[in-house]
This record gives structure tokens, C-alpha cells and sequence, in this order.
């Protein structure tokens, strides 16, 4: 999950926004854009500036190309958290999962079809733009044009996260009713791909020498990894259905603020209870790290008193920092948690602790779903009262 940074407003009511990392994008275009137009057309500033747009509109067709997507899932019913633009290019951020074959193959080809188009359109402005003006304008037109038909064929690529692997799952899923299974094989086959394009740029940069070998391994190895996330997101969610962090989340957790010292810490009521790791929070009350007990036991008796639990302190992952309303097993998959080690924070809109999830928690809603159990923790059980 990449985290917008630079919010960018709304479009049709869906929230967009971008993390730095689209800045290397667009310069990166730009650089690559501009050279190809320097060579033609000389070099110069104005050359240079049609390249910049020419970067800004790949952006902007990444945007339609995501919109696409999210407007079809919120016809679907689905919650659409936010639209991000990123080093490779554009993610959607759906609240849920598509809740049948149909609707998750509707959303799927949507991204693709609206790249296609806009390609198509895009070619035939060339034309007209090359009849009316000279210079690098109608190359960029072009060029952006073929950027569009690439993003259209290149998703269509059968392996999930793709879109091609999400057409794939919800065709296999049409075809047998096993989400599982569709799944697995469209994660298994964005795996392959992954592979594919990694050992393929490493290639093109062991003999062409080409930059593009390695912005080719690094797509291949984000695609590698997220195939692997949804592999293990599928499993998860096989056995925990709808199960969200609130559903098992303790609320009101016990946390400890950052600016306590070791020493405050063991002279709480925190030491009386069976808790082995603990949300460490800002004066505020956001979640900003996390502390086990084992993280304290190098430190001597005398360094208790000066250290700062913020500076033992563990800092939380931000796959750790959680809204209360996210699936378990979409998060589960992102963060590794290890018992007596780790907790996956919830917060609030303002980014303030409202509880947490740990290892126990996970593993005991996982058991208790794969015995067709509610995964939300029983309250503490009391036994019927004899003496009424
Ligand atoms: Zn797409």
C-alpha cells in the first residue's frame, strides 16, 4: 500500500493524491521524452517545456486510467478510499473486494479499455495538431498516444495485479465459483510475471546497458512481491471471510508515551498486566512505535532513568497503522507480525490509537474461523449464575 503524501483534490468525489515518488516519474519522462524531441528539434527551453507536458499528460492519463477503475467499483458497490498516483504509476485503493465474478471482471477490464480509448483519441489529435502546427507538439501527441495503448496492453498482462490477472480471476471464478482457487492462480501467474520482466531487465541491463533494463526489474520485483502479498492475502481470506481489525482489535488499549523514561514504565500498573508488547504514542496519542519486553533487557538499571521509552522504542511500520474498518487478511498479509514482538495499530481519522491487534489476536481469529466460528474475541466468558 503506497500512502498519498500530496493530496491533489477530488475528481468525481474520489479523493487523489500522490506519494513523492511520482516526482522521480515525472522527471524521469521528462528526461526520456525530451531527449528523443531534442534530437529532432534542437535543443531548447520551449523543446523542454512540451516535454514536461507531455510527462504531466502521461500523468494525467494514469489518473483516467484509475478512475476508470474506481468509478465501475463504486457502481459496484464498492468503497473507493483513494486514488494514488506513485513511482509506477497508479494504484486504486478499493475498501472492499469485488463481491462477484461479474462486477470484479467489469472493474478489471475498465482501466485497460479507458487507456485504449484515450489512446485512440489521442492518436487521431495528432493528426489534426500535425496539420495545424510544426515542431516537437505533434511528436508529443504521438508519443503520448503510444504511452496509452503501451499502459492498455501492458495491464492486460494475465497475472494479478495487473488487470489481465484480475480478468483472469474473475473469469476462473466465474467459470468454477472458487474465489480461492481464481485467486491463487492469478497471484501464482503475477508471479511468473513478476519473474519474467525482473530476469528480463536484468538482462537488457547486463547487454544494452539500458536504464530502462532497470526501471524494468524494479516493476518486475514491486509486481513479484505484491503477486506473493495476494497469495497469502487469498489464504488469509479464504479462512477469515469479512473479519475486520475492528472485529478483533482490544480497544482502549494500554499504550505508553513516548516521553516516559524505562523507568516510568516499570514502575506502572503496565507491569501488573499479561501484556508482552506494547503501542508506543506521541503526546497526542498517535501510535508511533512499539515496545516489547525484550526490547528493554539490554539496558542497564542505571540507564532506566535517563533513556526515553521513545528511544527504545521499535518504530511501527506504517503497514501496521490501520483505519478499524480494514480486512484482516488484507492487512495481516502486509505486516509480519511476530508474537510477543509486534502490533498492528488502529487509529481514528486523526490518526489517534483506538486499539490493537497482535499475533495472539491473529492467530486465534484465523483458528476460530477455520472452525466456522465468529472471528471476534468472546467477551471474557462467565459462567451461568447457579444461584438464581
Ligand atoms: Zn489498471
Amino acid at each position: 500500500m503506497v500512502r498519498a503524501t500530496i493530496p491533489l483534490g477530488r475528481v468525481a468525489g474520489i479523493r487523489i493524491g500522490a506519494h513523492w515518488s511520482a516526482l522521480v516519474t515525472l522527471g524521469l519522462f521528462t528526461y526520456l521524452l525530451g531527449r528523443s524531441l531534442t534530437d529532432a528539434h534542437g535543443n531548447s527551453v520551449a523543446v523542454w517545456l512540451v516535454a514536461a507536458a507531455g510527462a504531466v499528460g502521461l500523468f494525467a492519463s494514469l489518473l483516467s486510467h484509475e478512475l476508470a477503475h474506481s468509478i465501475i467499483a463504486r457502481r459496484s458497490g464498492i468503497r473507493v478510499e483513494v486514488v494514488v498516483l506513485w513511482l509506477l504509476g497508479g494504484v486504486s485503493e478499493l475498501g472492499d473486494e469485488p463481491k462477484d465474478p461479474r462486477s470484479d471482471l467489469r472493474i478489471a477490464v475498465a482501466g485497460p479499455l479507458a487507456s485504449f480509448t484515450l489512446g485512440v483519441a489521442l492518436f487521431g489529435m495528432t493528426g489534426v495538431v500535425a496539420a495545424t502546427v510544426s515542431g516537437p507538439v505533434p511528436e508529443m501527441f504521438g508519443w503520448l498516444a503510444a504511452m496509452n495503448l503501451v499502459l492498455a496492453i501492458f495491464n492486460l498482462i494475465p497475472g494479478a495485479p495487473l488487470d489481465g490477472g484480475r480478468a483472469l480471476r474473475a473469469l476462473i471464478w466465474q467459470r468454477t465459483g472458487d474465489r480461492l482457487r481464481a485467486s491463487t492462480i492469478a497471484a501464482r501467474s503475477g508471479r511468473i510475471v513478476g519473474l519474467a520482466l525482473l530476469i528480463l531487465g536484468g538482462v537488457e541491463l547486463l547487454l544494452v546497458g539500458a536504464g530502462g533494463g532497470l526501471w524494468l526489474m524494479l516493476l518486475g520485483w514491486f509486481l513479484y512481491s505484491s503477486a506473493s502479498a495476494e497469495l497469502t492475502a487469498a489464504g488469509l481470506r479464504h479462512r477469515l471471510g469479512d473479519t475486520r481489525i475492528r472485529d478483533v482489535m482490544t480497544e482502549h488499549p494500554l499504550s505508553v508515551p513516548a516521553t516516559w523514561s524505562v523507568a516510568d514504565l516499570l514502575r506502572s500498573q503496565i507491569v501488573h498486566t499479561d501484556h508482552r508488547v506494547f503501542p508506543v504514542i506521541d503526546t497526542v496519542g498517535r501510535p508511533i512505535g512499539e515496545l516489547g519486553w525484550s526490547d528493554l533487557t539490554e539496558l542497564s538499571v542505571a540507564a532506566r532513568e535517563t533513556t526515553a521509552v521513545g528511544e527504545v522504542a521499535r518504530p511501527l511500520p506504517p503497514t501496521a497503522r490501520v483505519s478499524g474498518d480494514e480486512l484482516l487478511s488484507t492487512v495481516a498479509s502486509q505486516v509480519v507480525l511476530r508474537r510477543d514482538f509486534d502490533v498492528i495499530t488502529a487509529i481514528d481519522p486523526h490518526g489517534r490509537l483506538i486499539g490493537v491487534v497482535t499475533a495472539t489476536d491473529l492467530t486465534l481469529a484465523v483458528q476460530r474461523s477455520a472452525l466456522g466460528l465468529p472471528a471476534r474475541r468472546p467477551e471474557r466468558y462467565r459462567p451461568p449464575d447457579s444461584e438464581l
